[in-house]
């Protein structure tokens, strides 16, 4: 029998090749690989996908979180509050700016930040907080305003799993007072290499955030008025994105239904993390949560079936990580989701009938 792998972008390129090859000759043909027209027309038109707000592009989703914390006014010596169960980009990012990480533990069951336990955690030093939108459910933004009450702590929305996701008819972005997406090839809008995108509904942040982005220059002119880094999307990703991106709502739609098969299917047999309340699931990943995991995920590859762990081994308990002075134990949620969670192949173009042997083969090998 035909194999299922956990992500595929082979059909989507075969789908849309003759379109991509053009664009990718009409880029190369232009005489302007770097900060270009398809650059600028990319973040016009991500930007009016989200409502009004200003869209900056850089070379990847980390760079973007780097870009939008640096533009919050985040640096060395202040606290960054975040969670734990995420990709390492997220602390990466934190770190990166020279800021201290501090982990707020996740719900059990939608495993998103959890806002209540913010509190606590707010300090003098805390200048940010980055909820992630994990897997395409959206973390209430509101109740973590409520929770910040009125200190000046800015929050940055970290979107890489949430295209097309939103709360309450508000797209997951336009949230908080940043946002940072990624384009890398797996998420729900994906490049044919690395990419990202800085996102604020702020308009003052929108000057600061290009110049971050290129050595603190104004514009082309080399003479930094702040200090920066070297991270801008090129013609070539933003020229396929553009291409990519009509496409997006449809997709996610797509991502939705069989994502409802997936539920129809397994229904009252096996939990999938739940969806926040009020929240439209981009569905970046379909996770379920399964006492002996890695049995099951060893069982479904010998049939076959790819599956993906998001995420193994919590940023917290990570040797990079140990010097910030957490132990096992510390975020219980975090650790139980983080060895119970298995997702299972979802991306649009994966056929319904695919869903169902995925679901016939996962009910057989369950112990
Ligand atoms: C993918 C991802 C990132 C980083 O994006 P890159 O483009 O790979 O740098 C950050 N946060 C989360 C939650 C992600 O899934």
């Amino acid at each position: 029998m035909k194999s299922i792998p956990a992500f595929d972008y082979l059909q989507d390129y075969a789908e849309q090749r003759a379109d991509i090859l053009a664009a990718v000759d009409r880029v190369l043909g232009s005489g302007q690989l770097i900060l270009g027209a398809e650059g600028r027309a990319f973040e016009r038109e991500f930007a009016a996908s989200l409502g009004a707000g200003h869209a900056v592009g850089v070379g990847s989703g980390t760079d973007a979180l780097i870009v939008t914390l640096t533009a919050a006014g985040v640096g060395p010596g202040d606290e960054v509050i975040t969670v734990a169960h995420t990709a390492t980009a997220t602390v990466s990012a934190i770190r990166s700016t020279g800021a201290t990480p501090v982990f707020c533990d996740v719900d059990r069951e939608t495993a998103l930040m959890d806002t209540a336990a913010v509190r606590e955690l707010l300090s003098p030093r805390t200048r940010a907080i980055v909820p992630v939108h994990l897997y395409g459910n959206v973390v209430d933004i509101e109740a973590l305003r409520a929770e910040v009450g009125g200190m000046p702590v800015a929050i940055v929305e970290d979107c890489a799993q949430a295209h097309g996701a939103s709360l309450h008819g508000r797209a997951a972005g336009t949230l908080g007072d940043f946002a940072a997406f990624s384009f890398y090839p797996t998420k729900n809008l994906g490049a044919f290499g690395d990419a990202g995108m800085c996102f604020t509904t702020g308009g003052n942040a929108n000057a600061e955030m290009r110049r971050i982005r290129m050595y603190g220059f104004e514009g082309m002119e080399p003479r930094a008025l702040r200090e920066g880094i070297n991270s801008r999307m090129d013609e070539l990703q933003a020229a396929i994105l553009r291409l990519k991106l009509p496409a997006l709502e449809s997709d996610v739609q797509r991502r939705r239904t069989l994502a409802a098969r997936y539920d129809e299917i397994l229904d009252g047999r096996v939990r999938r993390v739940a969806t926040g309340p009020g929240v439209e699931h981009g569905f970046h990943l379909y996770v379920v949560k399964l006492p002996r995991r890695d049995a099951v995920r060893a069982a479904l590859a010998q049939r076959g079936i790819g599956t993906g762990i998001h995420y193994p081994c919590p940023v917290h308990l990570m040797p990079a990580y140990g010097f910030l002075g957490y132990r096992a134990g510390d975020l219980p949620a975090t650790e139980e989701l983080a060895a119970s969670v298995l997702s299972l192949p979802l991306y649009p173009r994966l056929e319904p009938e695919a869903v169902e042997r995925v679901c016939t083969e996962l009910l057989d090998v369950l112990p």
